[in-house]
């Protein structure tokens, strides 16, 4: 079933069917900047890659 994200994509994750994320939820960090000012900033930590 596909979580509440409308779109990611990551193709590598394994949550990612056709550009949807069906992970039950996901959490969204800094992608390791100190202060938060743009998307590039962040970061999904759910992610985990295709085997
Ligand atoms: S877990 Fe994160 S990276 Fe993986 S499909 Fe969902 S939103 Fe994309």
């Amino acid at each position: 079933m596909p979580s509440s994200v409308s779109r990611c994509g990551i193709e590598e994750c394994h949550y990612n069917k056709n550009f949807e994320c069906n992970a039950e939820g996901i959490e969204v960090l800094s992608s390791g900047t100190k202060k938060v000012k743009k998307s590039a900033h962040t970061m999904c930590d759910t992610f985990i890659p295709k085997q």
